[in-house]
């Protein structure tokens, strides 16, 4: 498998309200493989299905960090606490950086590709990474929550 086409920022795709998932097959499998190869190809730390063009509660997250790959599967946020306001990109937005104030500690519920659900708790930038990717899911993007954009040199620097 190879990695697939990420959707640019604007396409309508990115601002629909996806719809859930309910089979819970071998192509959802192998669609979560292929979104993550996607991502590690994009140096990415999480891609929303919407952005390969398929609008459904798919999502995944790794940041490098010891939970490896985590599958977002209609996933919705529990409990939000405290706050953080720090850098963010997209994938779909490339070569865009901007300061976003997101909660700092969440609680997730979300099933995994089995359909099993389970709950997962979360800080600091992995908390950001989650919210970024389920934000997707219902047609959110970071630009909404942008209070000022970086210049290239402050990132670069
Ligand atoms: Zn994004």
């Amino acid at each position: 498998m190879s990695a697939l086409e990420i959707v640019v920022y604007p396409n309508d795709i990115l601002e629909k309200e996806c719809s859930k998932v309910t089979v819970f097959n071998l192509r959802l499998s192998k669609l979560l493989t292929q979104m993550y190869e996607t991502m590690v190809e994009a140096d990415g730390v999480g891609l929303a299905a919407p952005q390969i063009g398929i609008c459904e509660q798919i999502a995944i997250v790794d940041i490098g960090d010891d939970h490896g790959r985590i599958d977002l599967i209609n996933p919705s946020i529990l409990e939000m606490q405290g706050e953080q306001i720090g850098p963010e990109g997209c994938l779909s937005f490339p070569g865009l950086f901007g300061e976003v104030k997101r909660a700092d500690y969440i609680k997730v519920r979300a099933q995994n590709k089995r359909g099993k659900i389970y709950t997962l708790e979360a800080e600091g930038f992995l908390a950001r990474a989650i919210q970024h990717e389920i934000d997707h899911l219902h047609g959110v993007l970071f630009t909404a929550k942008v209070t000022r954009y970086y210049e290239n040199d402050e990132i670069e620097g």
